[in-house]
């Protein structure tokens, strides 16, 4: 579903955020990205929105390069992607109910497709009894689930998790991830950025490991680090 061939990333003030990845990455596949800060994971990230172009190699996204997209077809690649953030950046003045709902308005969902398919994902994140609450009103971790539904909401190919429980305890961080994973094998495809060593340790799904911008690991059943 994504290949990237040969990707580098110079910013303009010459930073080399991404150097000569190459990478893989099929349909329904759990993916952990991972490597110390300033390694180029969120670069890589914004490569796959397009919210950065590379410098250089290319990308293919479900078929399609990211490189020759036009601007004017990027909404629509970004309406097959989900993503969620470590801050959850949820409209505060809007309610649960409707900060998921805001994700289908946008890209023009009719009005009786919201109301039917919002309180359905509420219920498979299990907030189907919070949909009036505002975001204050919630845990971190139910927050963390209004962002997950309102990624999932639109039915994206792809979920692209940028640190998602790096605000959270470890036990509420676990459920984030059994959630995670229960979309996963639902079929939507993951990449999640991540410094959480205990859980890519315990799940062993596939490990990108990125250092000074160029790939360092790619193992399928993989830890945080290299084991020895
Ligand atoms: P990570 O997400 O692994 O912490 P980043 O992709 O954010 O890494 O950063 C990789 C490198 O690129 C770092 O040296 C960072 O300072 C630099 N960088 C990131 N974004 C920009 C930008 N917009 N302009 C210039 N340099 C950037
Ligand atoms: P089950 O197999 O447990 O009955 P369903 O596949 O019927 O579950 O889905 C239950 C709810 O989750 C429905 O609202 C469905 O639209 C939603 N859903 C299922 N798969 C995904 C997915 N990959 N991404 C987002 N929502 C999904």
């Amino acid at each position: 579903m994504i290949q990237m061939f040969n990707v580098s990333k110079t910013y303009s003030n010459g930073v080399k955020a991404l150097l000569d990845v190459s990478v893989r990455i099929q349909k329904g596949s759990f993916v952990f990205l991972v490597g110390p800060s300033g390694a180029g994971k969120s670069t890589f990230i914004k490569l796959l929105f397009r919210e950065e172009r590379p410098s250089g190699g290319q990308i293919i996204f479900n078929g399609r390069s990211l490189i020759r997209m036009r601007d004017k077809d990027v909404p629509h690649l970004r309406r097959q992607m989900g993503v969620v953030f470590q801050d959850f950046r949820l409209l505060p003045k809007k309610t649960v109910f409707e900060n998921v709902a805001f994700a289908m308005e946008v890209v023009e969902g009719p009005v009786k497709k919201i109301r039917q398919r919002v309180p359905q994902v509420l219920d498979m994140v299990g907030l189907g009894s919070k949909a009036n609450l505002y975001p204050h009103q919630l845990s971190g971790g139910e927050q963390q689930r209004v962002s997950i539904a309102r990624a999932i909401v639109n039915d994206p190919m792809l979920i692209i998790a940028d640190e998602p429980t790096g605000n959270l305890d470890p036990e509420t961080a676990k459920e984030i991830m059994d959630l995670l994973l229960d979309i996963n094998r639902r079929g939507t495809t993951i990449i999640m950025a991540t410094h959480a060593r205990d859980i890519v340790d315990s799940m062993r799904q596939r490990v990108i490991a990125i250092e000074g911008g160029r790939v360092v690991r790619d193992e399928e059943r993989g830890s945080y680090e290299k084991e020895k």
